[in-house]
């Protein structure tokens, strides 16, 4: 490997960090490590660590990276994405758990870095394959809780704190403080026998939290000190530039809007930023309003924060939705869910005139204290449309800077580089463009080209002695479609024919023939749905049925010998007049029955 001669050259030019102790002894043998128990000879895995990422590379969801190394494994979030326009019909996507379960013997922990479904959605699906324990934070396991509850399951939840260490079989895990979009985040530390890792999970550089509770710089430096060999970091936003604003922010917003407001005001933000509600509720009590909860997860988060002490909110302040009316509108504020646009959340049921305890009237101010997430964009704006169509004014985050980001510029990723100074690095969380831009900020670093590591959910990497390559080993890592109860049973196929069902409708030829005497023994039917209004374009489908008439019959003459073949040839005359005539491709379906 010639790594280390570009590693010199790129000293020489001075554009690298200082090199730690760490780097100084790559290509020797770390005798300070434990030896790896097999000889390397006797075993290929001997001495490697394997990192395999299952979710969250080229996308934004379904986080969950599992390493090995010889008889241990642990995991990094298991979480969820929500499905787009093109999968008809699925609820959730969960990453392949294939590789884990094949592997549940070695598998020795769970670890969450925070409570956001695209880090924690997937773990219900999980723990009904394979059991294991799930480590994270106070609020981070209620969350998950609440979640394994709806499922009717139980976890063997273990609760750890910013600062601690422990240990999961060969792996001793370190977790820090971050800041980020939910309180009580954490990002990791991993030494594993072959090198140590560390793992952003989601951050922000907030030097004024809400809680007061800043990312340890401090733990951080020590860490970069004692030399990483493997840096794991959030690419979200490493497109934008500079710093993203600090939560703290939002605060003298809000309340130069409510010191505007003499009527109704209603928020919408995501239940799980309690900071945000936490920074909403002050203004409510500065401003003397009182404060109603409105949809279900943001009533569930918020009973959660309260008893775990998250939230301080002085008694009196909580109004009960049923009572708003017994409220003047310009003592209330409503906080709700749906600031994404959700179908069924509390907002769209307001915007729809379908919410039983909140009408919209005129004057309501209206605040989506969000940004819409790639992909919600559309549900949004029509929400936007639909409130200020019953006379509501509504502020977004394109007119006033109602809402902050949970993850980091790039000018804190540099820094977190900067602190951490890695061997390695591997940007992890976001689409390709958002890996590709978060790998030309360690490169600006200074970092070579060989020691970035953009990789896709499924490839294989592996780690010896600090050193990093991808293995060109894959395993399986395509979406795992939820569909109601059915997990992993709609495929590909399923999906093709739903899209195709949903574009151009579905046409059924039925017939029933009478094998043994040869002769067909009922009319050719033809029923379309979704393909053409029957009455307006009657004549295509007689032609249609014309065609297939006559198949038939040619079949007919050969007393109905082949019924496969009569099938596949009543497909393809009618693909090809349907096409001709109407340039669509609904799905065709041949039923010949035999008596
Ligand atoms: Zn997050
Ligand atoms: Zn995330």
């Amino acid at each position: 490997m010639d790594t280390s001669k570009e590693q010199n050259r790129n000293d020489r030019r001075g554009r690298r960090p200082p090199v730690s102790d760490t780097q100084k002894r790559r290509g020797q043998n770390r005798t300070k490590r434990p030896p790896a128990g097999l000889g390397e000879k006797e075993k290929g895995n001997a001495g490697k660590l394997e990192i395999v990422p299952l979710g969250g590379l080229g996308e934004i969801g379904k986080n969950m990276t599992a390493f090995s190394y010889e008889d241990n494994m642990m995991i990094i979030d298991c979480g969820m994405s929500f499905p787009d326009d093109e999968m008809f019909g699925i609820d959730v996507v969960i990453p392949d758990f294939k590789y884990v379960v094949e592997n549940a013997s070695r598998l020795k922990g769970l670890v969450v870095t925070h409570g956001h479904e695209d880090h924690i959605g997937g773990i219900p699906y999980l723990l009904k394959q394979v059991r294991v324990p799930i480590y994270g934070t106070r609020l981070t396991l209620g969350l998950i809780e609440n979640k394994l509850r709806e499922h009717g399951i139980k976890g063997d939840l273990r609760r750890i704190e910013a600062g601690d260490k422990f240990r999961m079989g060969c792996f001793r895990v370190e977790t820090i403080r971050a800041t980020h979009s939910v309180a009580d985040s954490l990002a990791l530390a991993v030494d594993t026998p072959a090198g140590r890792i560390f793992h952003s999970g989601d951050f922000k550089l907030d030097y004024t939290p809400i809680d007061g509770d800043p990312m340890d710089f401090q733990k951080l430096a020590a860490i970069g000190a004692k030399g990483i060999d493997l840096m794991m970091c959030d690419s979200t936003n490493s497109e934008r530039k500079g710093f993203t604003k600090s939560e703290k922010s939002i605060g003298p917003i809000f309340e130069s809007i409510f010191a505007d407001t003499n009527s109704r005001i209603i928020i919408a933000t995501f239940a799980s930023n309690i900071h945000r509600v936490q920074t909403i509720i002050n203004t409510a009590v500065k401003f003397r309003r009182k404060v109603a909860l409105s949809g279900r997860s943001m009533l569930n988060v918020m009973d959660l924060a309260t008893e775990l002490g998250y939230m301080s909110i002085p008694p009196g302040t909580i109004v009960d939705l049923a009572d708003i009316n017994n409220i003047p509108d310009k003592k209330l504020v409503l906080i709700t869910t749906g600031s994404q646009g959700e179908p069924m959340s509390a907002l769209s049921r307001m915007a729809a005139s379908e919410h039983r305890n909140v009408k919209i009237k005129k004057g309501d101010r209206v605040i989506l204290s969000s940004s819409p997430i790639p992909g919600n964009e559309k549900t949004v704006s029509s929400i936007v449309n639909s409130l200020l169509e019953l006379g509501a004014e509504v502020i977004y985050s394109d007119l006033m800077d109602i809402h902050v980001s949970g993850h980091a510029s790039s000018e804190e990723i540099k820094l977190l580089i900067s602190l951490l100074k890695p061997k390695n690095y591997m940007p992890v969380h976001g689409e390709y463009r958002h890996l590709y831009r978060n790998s030309m900020i360690a490169e600006d670093l200074g970092m070579h080209q060989k020691n970035i590591f953009i990789a896709r959910n499924g490839d294989v990497l592996s780690m010896k002695d600090g050193y990093v390559s991808k293995t060109g080993r894959r395993v399986p890592a395509d979406p795992v479609f939820v569909d109601g109860l059915g997990v992993g049973d709609i495929g590909a196929m399923v999906l093709k024919d739903r899209k195709q069902l949903s574009e151009a409708g579905l046409i059924i030829v039925a017939a029933t023939v009478d094998t043994a005497s040869g002769f067909l023994i009922s009319d050719v039917d033809i029923i379309s749905r979704g393909f053409t209004y029957e009455k307006e374009n009657g004549d295509i489908l007689a032609e249609a049925s014309a065609i297939a008439g006559k198949v038939i019959s040619d079949h007919e003459k050969r007393g109905f010998k082949d019924l496969p073949a009569l099938r596949s040839e009543l497909k393809s005359e009618l693909r090809k007049y349907i096409s001709i005539k109407t340039k669509r491709n609904p799905v065709i379906l041949t039923v010949i029955m035999e008596a």
